[in-house]
């Protein structure tokens, strides 16, 4: 055997173990990977969230890709035929230490280079792997006897018990595709999810069927108390097999289907809202068929008003509503500060952030609803006519080139008034909700084919005409008539089908007034200068990055500038897959987003000025997730910043974060 050959094999065998510690980082990125296609099957799952987990759930379907390829690269060379190396090593000595040396120098430098990215990688697999563990006993007893002290006959079990049977329920009416059983138990924007979701699936020719659900666990996550509603939170670790099948199937056909899927675990935080001073019924279980308020027949239908006493029913005054599915990273973080709250709230005693939200939700979906399908008129009654005048002329851009857009199992991460801004006429609510689905921009009537689950980042700015209060009353209905409380029609008329109120003038309930991607709002908060708008302080924006939906997010806008000019160079693309492998985020998904219609980019990419400012400062704090900016890293931000026209900034930008 010719020595050459012998010394490189032995420099394979013991460079074995630095790779396999690198690239063990990769198995994060593998599993995430393996994971997102599982979610990509299932994310249309009821509540659609699990979509929404995309890298998160690589915390429970974890390690099972940890056979690293780096190690078995390996493990041929230092095989069967080692022992004659040994007899070598020990004949020559000398010549075994200076190799030993040479190696170990070669190790160092090559550690060197990727140390740091193993450090920023392991800070990010650790806040992606932090479990959020159940509360503690007294944290429970605590929330229990807070909700004993109004309510003596709440019990903990029975409430449980309540929740694994809705959560069988809405299942079975998700799989059946008839939400009429479950409708009392859901907030309007809980049951608009659930429909909408339902129709863009129809949409497609697919219906989602689940077999073999079984709820493995589930216990209380969080109470939180305002003096407009209690909100519980639940968290459910399940399991299930799904599948997308044509709805041309028979029942049998399409059970004998998802039969043949495999068996899936998943965990959703369900937020359950009621007002203060709700009681519970003695025996535990509302009656099934009767108003919870007089006890006349009920069944539930369409529009949730009992037909006797016109109580409504879902609005969180009679029992728990379901308010919200989300995944357990955003249900357990703190709730941030809203600047301009208070003073609202001064005005307007029963204004509720739970409210506030379940009608941003609403309004999210209606606008997925309309976007997907091309029909800006089903924002009519919710929207303010400058932004349907808007909606419609973008819409109609894309049909005039023939494109539509498509929206595949969009999922919604978490929802979050963010700030208050009150003016003379009018007040404006800047909501952000971090969202998901598998997007693209198709021509009219083709398959969408494979689409890349793209993660984002939105503000909603809802608004409303000054002076306007809360009706209590409706509680978590709403997708109600801000003047009579009729249930809203379906008609595409911004009037009210019931008493013929005008509805998207903001002169009885909040509608929206923009939505666009958090850059753009971000850009437009500063340029207006509007200090309740500010962008959110560098500690939030902390958190922010360490979610691993927002780091995808921010990665895809990478590729989306580098996708701008029209062409993607290799040097871009290594600088993509070093940020994918630093970031945790699958390159696979990438290089899809990377080969999809450029259309698709179009509203990711920071607009110039301050959006592009915002989207550089989040680029830093990706950087120092693990306390240094390394050269990479350096040479990432300089690039990134030549992109934007932004280089003679970014010094000024790393010193802020005290970095020269
Ligand atoms: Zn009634
Ligand atoms: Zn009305």
């Amino acid at each position: 055997m010719n020595r050459r050959a012998l010394l490189f094999a032995l420099l394979l065998t013991l460079a074995g173990p630095a790779i396999a510690r690198v690239g063990s980082g990769q198995h994060y990125s593998h599993s995430s990977s393996s994971s997102g296609s599982r979610s990509s099957s299932s994310g249309s799952r009821s509540s659609g969230s699990s979509s929404w987990s995309g890298g998160r759930s690589s915390s429970w379907s974890g390690s099972s890709g940890s056979s690293s390829s780096g190690s078995s690269s390996g493990i041929p060379y230092s095989g069967p035929s080692a022992d004659p190396w040994i007899l070598f090593f020990f004949g020559h000595p000398l010549f075994t230490l200076a190799l030993i040396g040479l190696v170990f120098v070669a190790w160092r430098s090559y550690a060197r280079s990727f140390g740091a990215t193993a450090s920023t990688q392991r800070a990010f697999e650790e806040a992606d792997g932090r479990e959020v563990g159940p509360p503690s006993a007294r944290e429970v007893t605590a929330w229990v006897d807070a909700l004993r002290a109004s309510d003596p006959d709440f019990d903990l079990v029975t409430f449980l018990d309540q929740v694994k049977a809705l959560f069988l329920r809405v299942q079975a009416a998700w799989s059946g595709g008839d939400l009429a059983p479950v409708r009392r138990d859901l907030s309007d924007a809980t049951f608009q999810r659930f429909r909408v979701q339902l129709e863009l699936l129809r949409a497609q020719g697919v219906r989602n069927v689940t077999a073999d659900m079984a709820v493995l666990d589930l216990h209380p996550a969080g109470l939180e108390r305002t003096s407009a509603f209690d909100t519980l939170d639940v968290r459910i670790r399940a399991q299930a097999r799904d599948a997308d099948v044509p709805v041309a199937l028979s029942p049998e056909q399409a059970m004998e289907k998802a039969r043949r899927a495999p068996l899936e675990p998943f965990v959703e935080v369900w937020s359950f809202v009621r007002r203060p001073g709700t009681r519970s019924r003695k025996d535990g279980v509302l009656p099934a068929g009767k108003c919870p308020n007089c006890g006349a027949p009920f069944d539930g239908g369409a529009a949730g008003n009992c037909g006797y006493c016109g109580a409504i029913v879902n609005s969180g005054a009679y029992d728990w509503v379901l308010a919200e599915i989300t995944q357990g990273v955003e249900a357990g973080s703190a709730p941030l500060e809203v600047p301009g709250l208070d003073a609202l709230r001064a005005e307007d005693p029963a204004l509720s952030l739970e409210v506030l939200e379940d009608r941003t939700s609403l309004l999210f979906w209606a606008w997925i609803d309309g976007e997907s399908r091309g029909e800006p008129g089903r924002m009519a009654k919710l929207g303010t006519a400058e932004f349907l005048s808007e909606m419609t002329a973008d819409l109609a851009g894309l049909r005039s080139r023939n494109r539509a857009r498509v929206f595949l199992q969009a999922a919604v991460g978490s929802v979050a008034v963010r700030a208050i801004e009150s003016g003379p006429a009018t007040v404006l609510a800047h909501v952000e909700i971090r969202w998901s689905a598998r997007m693209g921009v198709v021509p009219v009537g083709a398959s969408p084919g494979t689409l890349a689950t793209l993660p984002q980042r939105w503000i909603f700015t809802l608004s409303r005409k000054a002076g306007v209060k809360t009706d209590q009353a409706r509680g978590m209905a709403t997708a109600r008539c801000g003047n009579c409380g009729a249930p809203l029609g379906d008609s595409v008329q911004p009037t009210c089908d019931h008493c013929g109120a005008t509805l998207n003038d903001g002169a009885h309930d909040w509608v929206l007034a923009r939505s666009e991607p958090f850059e753009v709002w971000a850009a437009r908060a500063r340029s207006e200068a509007a200090p309740a708008a500010a962008a959110p302080a560098p500690r939030a924006g902390r958190d922010t990055v360490l979610d691993a939906a927002e780091r995808q997010r921010l990665l895809y806008t990478m590729a989306a500038m580098a996708a701008a000019d029209g062409k993607v160079d290799d040097r871009e693309k290594r600088m993509l897959k070093l940020c994918a492998e630093r970031w945790g985020v699958p390159y696979e998904n990438v290089e899809m987003a990377l080969s999809a219609d450029p259309a698709l980019f179009e509203r990711l990419v920071p607009p110039p000025g301050p959006g592009a400012e915002a989207f550089l400062h989040s680029l830093v704090q990706i950087a120092l997730v693990d306390g240094k900016v390394d050269r990479q890293e350096r040479r990432m931000l300089e690039g990134a910043a030549a992109r934007l026209g932004l280089t003679p900034k970014l010094p000024e930008l790393l010193a802020r974060f005290g970095l020269g």
